[in-house]
């Protein structure tokens, strides 16, 4: 008889028979892919770095025009070739000079947060957000920096999006990975949300929150825990020891048949950070490799068997993606 804490080897296997249900069409494991689209322009860290860095072509971008963040046809690319698709979230973040409060004007905090934004009914990014999903990604909500704790907001946002792609969107994450647990996980499934992939680290990648997916509620409303951020790998300074890590990723996932989760920000595709495509195009062509589904969250989504109250009894029901039905606080 096990302790108290300890998991047996009975309950161990079955909670890897239940995460395996969950993979689609009977693949060893299953590998997410997202992309949270937070500054597709490059507006003023070309004179920051340009400072910074003593770099004149960080200026170059800014007098003949280039936006080497615009790296939307080099993700595109790569996938279509590697015949996968991803999820891009969309942020539709507050104006710091419309929206919010005029003391934060003088806070250089809420320009770093504010002033990179978008408009994502700028022509532009409709027309990105309809091709996307006219080949096949899926579009999702990146919800703003306050939204975590405003369902108000969060809802404005999830229906301006929706008026920009034509449909309903299905999950999403939270920008800087705001979370308040479990407040707002309640404010996302009551917008009409379905999943969320908030929960995670932006310094340490790992299966810290378990290999499978969560139900926080018992309910649809499912939880894609973040496995690796680009961030959290030392992908600019080792790009070899970077790579060790995703394989062991990648072995630890397929053992497991866990649900892995990474993501991509679209600026890191840029020249500026030349290691990152091809390390990701690489994580991609391995995972295929390994036998493992690759897709975004939501085509995963719509592959779930529900909990059915009449009986009780389904493979994602509490607990069933590990030995606890919700993630540990944090
Ligand atoms: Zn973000």
């Amino acid at each position: 008889m096990s302790n108290v804490g300890e998991v047996s080897v009975e309950e161990e296997r079955d909670a890897l028979e239940r995460r395996q249900e969950v993979i689609p069409n009977d693949h060893s494991f299953a590998l997410c892919l997202t992309h949270d689209v937070d500054r597709p322009y490059k507006t003023y860290q070309s004179p920051y770095y340009a400072v910074r860095n003593r770099s004149l072509s960080q200026l170059r971008d800014m007098i003949f025009g280039r936006n080497p963040y615009w790296s939307f046809d080099r993700i595109r690319s790569i996938e279509a070739e590697l015949d996968v698709r991803s999820a891009f979230y969309f942020l539709d973040e507050e104006s710091l000079f419309s929206d919010r409060p005029k003391h934060e004007l003088l806070d250089p905090e809420a320009w770093s947060l504010y002033t990179g934004r978008y408009d994502i009914e700028d022509p532009q990014i409709v027309d990105l957000i309809r091709e996307l999903d006219d080949g096949g990604w899926e579009i999702g909500l990146h919800g703003s920096y306050n939204s975590f704790r405003d369902r108000n907001r969060l809802r404005t946002q999830k229906h301006r999006l929706e008026s920009v792609l034509g449909r309903e969107v299905t999950g999403g994450r939270q920008h800087h990975l705001n979370l308040s647990i479990s407040e707002t996980w309640e404010h996302h499934a009551a917008v009409g949300l379905q999943y969320d992939a908030s929960l995670g680290s932006s310094t340490e990648y790992g299966f810290d929150n378990g290999y499978g997916l969560y139900r926080p509620f018992d309910d649809e409303f499912v939880l894609f825990p973040l496995t690796a951020m680009e961030l959290s790998l030392p992908i600019d300074d080792d790009p070899d020891r970077a790579w060790d890590a995703i394989e062991q990723l990648l072995e630890e996932a397929k053992e497991h048949a866990a649900v892995m989760t990474v993501l991509w920000h679209p600026r890191f595709f840029c020249s500026d950070t030349p290691n990152h495509a091809p390390l990701y195009r690489r994580l991609v062509a391995r995972a295929l490799e390994m036998d493992a589904w690759v897709g975004p969250p939501g085509e995963l989504y719509e592959q779930l068997d529900h909990p059915d109250s009449s009986n009780g009894n389904s493979p994602l029901k509490a607990g069933t993606s590990d030995s606890r039905s919700k993630p540990p606080d944090r």
